[in-house]
């Protein structure tokens, strides 16, 4: 049990809030979800699910101008993705009325006024921490001007950035949040939803704990850098006098390797370092589908990662073998060759099609077998050939014995030269005697490699992946230079391969395992006549 849950069963115990659990996951719609997301979602879901309570979906959409559908959109897709569905859809726009009503109250109560100061003097008066900051000059209006300023600002009669709706906390404390803060500005600019009836949009702590208060939220559940804010989102609900949520904060998510700030994943997209938000090597969780990570791994992942009360920094390679356990179980098993030559069974008939069984997943008996064509010619992979090897090479060698997996133990007798020394062809006899199946020879072989036949494979384009970026922390940059100078300029590599002739576009399975190379999966880019895969993960770290 984490310490949130334990604050939680706590509430429950004693009764708090009628002993009924309701979360929220609160997106600014201005870019696509990442992994750090995810694991936001999946505590705020399964906190719910786990307490019998509900977890509702909050657009916290209160600045129009980075705003957009698209991404709205994405967020309620990948979060279905993710296997969760929301109790209710919410917008913090559609309480802009309801706030508004209450800004009123707060200036009618003396707790709010409208500061005629730039941005500028606001900053300046609100000084250091550690000594009390200056009062605006503008602070002690009357309620009268204050309620008709407001009302104005509302009506659009002033300019971006010329006045603002502040609460009057105190110009003392030493959590700067708290010296008399922002909570309306004047912005002219169409919302992707209110369209041009706002002219002044509420500040995100004016909005935040208002919306939870509204949704009936009952925990708040938000990353660490709004510790600071809670003495805030305390104070507007004891001032309103409404239904008070409490806020817990857990730390973010770190990956090694990995930018997680949106504002930095959409330069990637808007200046083209990737294909776009669902690029296989972007933390996005559509970039991770279309990698090839099942649900279940980021789910998995977020779980074993646990929930922390300080910030630390999660390597990249638990994420990586979460995908790998997941896909273990689930992906089917073929054939394919990346870095082909050819090899010639030299005492198998030239015409001759032997169908071999395959399993297609050792995980899952339900997934049962195949049948693979044998022929005289096959590909394999350059690399499990070499002419001249030490000890330590147990593949196949001049004179050496290897298995070809699913069909018999091979003897390489001879190799074919091109003018160059480029191997074109390995020559070898096969022994009858030892296919897959039949009862065990005394015959040691050290190694099985895969295969594809020449005549019954089609070609695929793969396209492997190394971490985006070269560094361990790639937000840390030298003064002149910025996180874009940290992308791994090898990150992605593409290749054709022999894959077997039944992997189709059609078939059921999205998910591979490309025996002996790694996971890999279907590719939307793929057609009827060329299919094209991503790697999602190797074998083995
Ligand atoms: P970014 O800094 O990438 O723009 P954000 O925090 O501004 O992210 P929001 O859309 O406001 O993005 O986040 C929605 C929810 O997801 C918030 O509750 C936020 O705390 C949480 N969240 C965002 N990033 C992470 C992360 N790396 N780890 C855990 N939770 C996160
Ligand atoms: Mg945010």
């Amino acid at each position: 049990m984490n310490f949130i849950e334990e604050i939680i069963e706590n509430d429950i115990a004693n009764g708090k809030n009628d002993s009924k659990v309701h979360t929220r996951f609160p997106p600014e719609p201005n870019g696509y979800l990442h992994i750090g997301h995810a694991k936001s979602i999946c505590l705020n879901f399964g906190i719910a699910k786990k307490y019998g309570g509900l977890c509702n979906l909050r657009f916290d959409d209160t600045n129009p101008v980075k705003e957009d559908v698209e991404y709205v959109d994405s967020i309620k897709e990948d979060i279905n993705w993710l296997g969760f569905q929301w109790a209710e859809e919410h917008y913090a726009s559609d309480y802009f009325d309801q706030l508004y009503e209450w800004a009123e109250r707060l200036i009618l109560e003396g707790l709010a006024y409208v500061d005629d100061q730039s941005q500028e003097e606001i900053s300046k008066g609100r000084g250091v921490p550690t000594k009390p900051g200056t009062e605006s000059p503008f602070r002690n209006r009357s309620v009268e001007e204050n309620l008709d300023l407001f009302r104005r600002m509302k009506n659009g009669e002033f300019p971006d950035g010329s006045k603002v709706l502040r609460a009057k906390t105190g110009m003392s404390s030493p959590n700067m949040h708290m010296r008399d803060p922002i909570m309306y500005r004047i912005l002219h600019s169409e919302h992707h939803r209110t369209g041009n009836k706002w002219c002044i949009y509420p500040m995100y702590d004016y909005a935040h704990g208002q919306s939870d208060s509204i949704e009936g939220i009952t925990h708040s559940i938000c990353t660490l850098e709004f510790e600071v804010h809670r003495p805030l989102y305390d104070w507007f609900c004891e001032a309103l006098r409404i239904h008070h949520p409490q806020q817990i904060e857990f730390a973010r998510l770190n990956l090694s390797y990995t930018i997680m700030s949106k504002r930095k994943l959409l330069q990637l997209v808007k200046d083209h370092y990737v294909m776009g938000w669902d690029d296989p090597r972007m933390p996005t969780i559509c970039g991770l589908r279309r990698r090839g990570y099942t649900p279940q791994s980021v789910r998995n992942f977020a779980e074993t990662v646990g929930i922390a009360k300080r910030d630390n920094v999660i390597d990249v390679s638990l994420l990586e073998f979460c995908a790998r356990e997941d896909l273990n179980k689930v992906a089917t098993r073929t054939m394919a060759v990346l870095d082909p030559v050819k090899l010639i069974i030299d005492n198998f008939p030239e015409d001759k099609v032997e169908m071999m069984n395959a399993v297609n997943n050792p995980e899952n008996p339900d997934a049962g077998t195949r049948e693979v064509p044998f022929t005289k010619e096959l590909w394999i992979e350059r690399a499990d050939f070499r002419e001249n090897a030490d000890k330590k090479f147990y593949r196949l060698t001049l004179g050496g014995e290897v298995r070809l997996k699913y069909a018999y133990i091979v003897k390489c007798v001879s190799i074919d030269k091109d003018a160059e020394g480029n191997i074109t062809a390995i020559h070898v006899t096969y022994d009858p005697e030892t296919k897959s199946g039949m009862p065990a020879s005394n015959r040691k072989v050290k190694a099985t490699i895969h295969w594809v036949a020449v005549d019954y494979a089609s070609v695929a384009e793969v396209r492997l992946f190394d971490r985006l970026f070269a560094v361990p922390a790639p937000d840390e940059v030298e003064e002149g230079k910025t996180f874009l100078d940290n992308l791994n300029p090898d990150s992605l590599k593409v290749q054709q391969a022999y894959i077997e002739k039944t992997l189709s576009l059609s078939a059921p399975e999205r998910h591979y395992q490309f025996e002996r190379l790694g996971y890999f999966c279907i590719d939307k880019d793929s057609t009827a006549d060329k299919l094209v895969f991503n790697k999602t993960v190797s074998l083995k770290q």
